[in-house]
């Protein structure tokens, strides 16, 4: 007998095959005329699969009669046409396999439901939840498109390193990697001494793999990177993990307009995708998280991303007539309220913000002509805020070298990207995509721990 999933035993084509199915019960409800229905769930579609249990099964009594939330279970039977509302199909079980029970005394998830607050306490129940389920289904679709769009467009996978020496942002939020015994080393007056570390140096994990990516663009073209990246930022917000996963494509001979096409047309596919492929999923979402999702989804699909400047951006905030509680002036980053106010006020689309000034972004953005601002673009998108940052790479050997100085980083502490500013120099350009973000967006799920199955936040990496 086939073993088949609940989602194909859903579809009509099944009726008539003998199959077998396994996965968890949801409910179950006896019948008067002496059969019980158990709704049973294995992870493959949003819905269930109703199963009919009749009395003459040979444990009817002793175990499907006792069968509650979270039991798991092997049933073979028939796929039988259904009469029941909003399925085509229901198994007629010739057994039923009890493998492992779940006292509904004490087994938390029940009929109740309850809030993601309370359900991150269970990170190791509530994959079993509708929501979280249709939240991973939804992630493995997005995965699945990203590499699909850059390996269609024949982009180069590459694995840049976890544990690394430079620091890419020149911020001070990073994780430090050392085999070092702290306790030691804070008993110790005076300096560390990192000599008689692992690495010889001070390691930290990765917050970005953007500079090891442009080695690889810079010789074989056009790659990507697609891991886990940390950040010790100590910021509790709906959109900032400590350990999430960021796609950096990475692209010679590009420009900055180049690179926002490829921004564009990338959360195009990821999103088309979504809506072809999740529909399931994509209407639980409607229906419970955000009635606007889909609508939101299709409109990034069908219309043209707007694109104005930094400057133009403050113009917009300035005359806007809001109370902001950071302050908006030419010169200062733009705050996650101002971006709110120009993707979900101003133009409820999509807006691509690009030549900030060069005093709020790293030394590794191409300096404009005008030497006040740099090719960096960042994506706003309603309901999240920002959910790509990119730019053009500076790639003057002088022009960035003077640009470390002036970010107090030392140019020989960076001579290997130097180098391929000495060596056969090319315009590039890439950008970074959180992937919970876009996970976010397109789930409209609030909170960014509800997207991922273990969330690590300031003072939470409990499971
Ligand atoms: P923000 O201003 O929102 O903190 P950022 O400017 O620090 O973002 P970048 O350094 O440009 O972000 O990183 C690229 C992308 O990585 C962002 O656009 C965002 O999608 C994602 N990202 C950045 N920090 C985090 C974080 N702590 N948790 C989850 N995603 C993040
Ligand atoms: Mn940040």
């Amino acid at each position: 007998m086939e073993k088949i999933t609940v989602r194909k035993a859903r579809l009509a084509e099944t009726i008539g095959q003998h199959v077998c199915l396994q996965g968890w019960i949801r409910t179950r409800r006896d019948s008067k005329g002496g059969f019980s229905f158990l709704e049973m769930n294995d992870g493959s579609s949003l819905a269930n699969i109703q199963v009919i249990a009749d009395q003459e099964l040979p444990n009817y009594a002793d175990e499907v009669k006792r069968l509650s939330a979270g039991c798991s279970v092997t049933v073979r039977g028939e796929i039988k046409q259904s009469g029941g509302k909003g399925q085509a199909t229901e198994l007629l079980a010739s057994e039923v396999l009890v493998h492992g029970w779940a006292d509904p005394e004490s087994y938390p998830l029940q009929k109740k439901r309850h809030s993601f607050e309370k359900l991150r306490e269970w990170a190791h129940l509530r994959p079993r939840t509708n929501s979280f389920g249709a939240v991973m289904r939804t992630r493995n679709q997005i995965c699945r498109s990203i590499h699909d769009f850059f390996q269609e467009q024949e982009f180069l996978y590459v694995h840049t390193p976890i544990i690394t020496t430079s620091d890419c942002e020149g911020a001070g939020e990073m994780f430090r990697v050392t085999t070092l015994d702290l306790d030691q080393v804070s008993r110790q007056a005076g300096q560390v001494d990192y000599a008689c570390d692992f690495f010889d140096r001070p390691a930290f994990l990765t917050v970005s793999g953007q500079l090891e990516a442009e080695i690889f663009a810079c010789s074989l073209g056009k790659a990507y990177t697609f891991g886990p990246t940390f950040r010790a930022e100590n910021s509790n917000t709906s959109r900032h993990l400590a350990e999430f996963w960021m796609v950096e494509p990475e692209m010679a001979f590009c420009d900055l307009s180049g690179n926002m096409d490829l921004a564009e047309a990338f959360l195009k596919r990821v999103t088309g995708d979504v809506l072809d492929r999740c529909q399931e999923d994509m209407r639980f979402f409607m229906e419970r998280i955000d009635n606007e999702v889909i609508d939101r989804l299709r409109r990034i699909v069908e219309s043209d991303f707007l694109r104005i400047s930094y400057t133009e951006a403050i113009d917009y905030l300035e005359r806007s007539g809001e109370k902001f509680e950071f302050p908006v002036a030419w010169g200062a980053d733009l705050q996650a309220e101002h971006e709110r106010y120009l993707t979900e006020k101003k133009f409820q689309a999509p807006v691509i913000v690009y030549d900030y000034p060069r005093t709020i972004k790293p030394f590794y953005m191409k300096l404009s002509d005008d030497e006040k601002t740099v090719r960096a673009m960042d994506i706003l998108v309603p309901g999240v805020g920002e959910i790509i940052g990119g730019s053009q790479r500076e790639d003057r050997l002088d022009v960035v070298t003077a640009r470390m100085q002036e970010q107090d980083l030392l140019p020989e502490d960076y001579w290997w990207y130097l180098d391929l500013r000495r060596y056969g120099t090319v315009p590039h350009s890439g950008f970074g995509l959180g992937l919970e973000r876009l996970v976010q967006f397109v789930t409209g799920m609030t909170n960014i721990r509800d997207v991922i199955p273990f969330p690590r936040t300031p003072g939470n990496a409990d499971f």
